[in-house]
């Protein structure tokens, strides 16, 4: 298929340049590289602003990688013919004089690709195809390293339920939109959040009777102890001082109203410990009535400081793990975070990790 894109190039690299007719932003400003044994991660999204009276299409986005010396080392594309993806087929259009999120759909680099320079163009049409757009942003990555020594803040068989994969929930969360302006929420706070459970041999993360995956939904009212994970201990990942606690909320119960009193009532009950570095744990939806630390507390790697519970904006029992650059909401963003001393279940085998990351799909012990 041949498709000729005769657009002008607008826009200026990196720059926010009011004239275009569409503008780039990054979000958040600070981009960062993690690793892993699948390559190099890279969470952000970008936030196209169409300024003109009419809905544009979205056709294409193109990434190009460049090294330090400024030479090509990738190239990758979606577009909405041979090659479309996720992002391009959730946002074909730009509205008139609005705004869209992509999450940034080139997520995952090999190793050996030095992202030293990443080269974001889009291209845009009228609807009728008669006139076409294109706009671009540089990003330059930094590789993020982390200050604190964290350990696995549950015990026993842990499955990461979600994490924060690219299509993870935790990910993808459009704070540009109407709710989260209302209540001032400017950043995704859990754009790195972890979901434990406990779960059995099977992968099991309840007892009693057999169901299917989506029974979780629906049995809402099911009792909490059918959940492996409902009550066990939650310990402090990394030292601290513990500067936020609330253990007063029931189990699932959240309402958005409460957002405008406490602006981390999605956890419902929560601990934030702060490592002192500029980096915090957050430990959402423990159970209600179990904190064991008040804010001012020190605490120590490893210790006990709640229960898990379900409270807040929560489907079953788990505990949302976060680690983050500050203590609040509505203005904090996730980071990365890589664990010590753990092992990973690999079947009937077990790999010790010294150090690394734990995302989506896997089962760890300590
Ligand atoms: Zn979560």
């Amino acid at each position: 298929m041949f498709i000729l894109f005769l657009g002008f190039v607008l826009g200026t690299s990196g720059l926010f340049a009011q004239s275009d007719p569409v503008t780039i932003e990054v979000r958040p400003g600070k981009v960062y590289v993690s690793t892993s044994d699948a390559g190099q991660h890279l969470n952000f999204d970008l936030l196209l602003r169409n300024s003109l009276d009419q809905k544009l299409l979205i056709n294409k986005v193109e990434l190009s990688v460049f090294d330090a010396s400024g030479k090509l080392a990738w190239r990758d594309f979606y577009d909405e013919y041979g090659r479309p993806s996720l992002e391009l087929s959730r946002f074909p259009s730009l509205a008139p004089k609005d705004t869209a999120l992509i999450y940034n759909p080139f997520h995952t680099l090999p190793k050996d690709v030095s992202l030293a320079r990443l080269k974001y163009e889009f291209f845009f049409s009228s609807e009728d195809r008669s006139k076409t757009y294109s706009a671009r942003i540089e990003v330059a990555p930094e590789l993020f390293v982390q200050k604190t020594d964290l350990a696995l803040p549950l015990k026993g068989r842990i499955l990461v339920w979600d994490g924060y994969d690219y299509n993870s929930h935790h990910r993808r969360v459009d704070y540009t939109q109407k709710f989260f302006e209302q209540i001032g929420q400017k950043t995704n706070f859990q754009r790195y959040a972890i979901d434990f459970v406990i779960v059995d041999e099977a992968g099991q993360h309840y007892r009693g009777r057999a169901r299917s995956n989506d029974d979780w939904y629906r049995n809402r009212q099911d009792e909490m102890t059918e959940y492996l994970t409902y009550g066990i201990p939650v310990y402090a990942a990394g030292s601290g001082k513990v500067v936020a606690v609330r253990d007063d909320v029931g189990e699932r119960h959240f309402d958005p109203k409460d957002l405008a009193s406490d602006e981390r009532a999605f956890y419902g009950n929560y601990v934030v410990i702060d490592h002192l570095n500029g980096e915090f744990t957050l430990y959402g939806h423990i159970k209600k009535g179990t904190a064991l630390v008040k804010a001012g507390d020190a605490v120590k790697q490893g210790a006990q400081i709640a229960s898990v519970g379900a409270a807040g904006s929560s489907l079953f029992p788990h505990l949302h793990f976060e680690l983050r650059d500050g203590s609040g909401a509505r203005t904090v963003e996730g980071l990365p975070s890589y664990f010590s001393n753990y092992r990973r279940v690999l079947g009937a085998k077990t790999k010790l990790v010294k150090r690394g990351p734990i995302n989506t799909g896997e089962i760890v012990t300590n």
